[in-house]
């Protein structure tokens, strides 16, 4: 947990934000901006930065994140035409809050990388 981040505060409570699914490791929110009809964010409770942060210990709860965005591509009616994960990592990405996620965008025709 690090105070000064914001899904930290959304994980354990401190700020209270509509949860698509509230899981004991993760949970789900919808983006506040989102890039297509559905745009969720699968968030670990743990705090990891980025990606890049990954290592092998974390192998369960990246499998965890890919069972809860096809949960929440289900409760957000996009499964059965398809949708998108992504991770974005640092700088030219766009990342601005350092505590890793998994978008999960769909509901529409999507482009190649976006
Ligand atoms: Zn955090």
């Amino acid at each position: 947990m690090q105070d000064d981040c914001l899904f930290c505060r959304m994980a354990s409570g401190a700020m209270d934000v509509p949860k698509l699914l509230d899981w004991p490791d993760l949970f789900v929110i919808r983006d506040i901006n989102p890039r297509a009809p559905a745009h969720c964010l699968v968030i670990p409770r743990r705090h990891i930065p980025t990606m890049d942060d990954v290592r092998d210990e974390h192998g369960p709860i990246l499998a965890r994140m890919c069972q809860a965005a096809s949960e929440a591509a289900k409760i957000e009616g996009i499964f059965d035409r398809g949708y998108r994960v992504a991770f974005n990592v640092r700088g030219d990405s766009g990342m601005t809050i350092f505590h890793l996620h998994m978008h999960v965008v769909g509901g529409r025709k999507l482009g190649p990388e976006g």
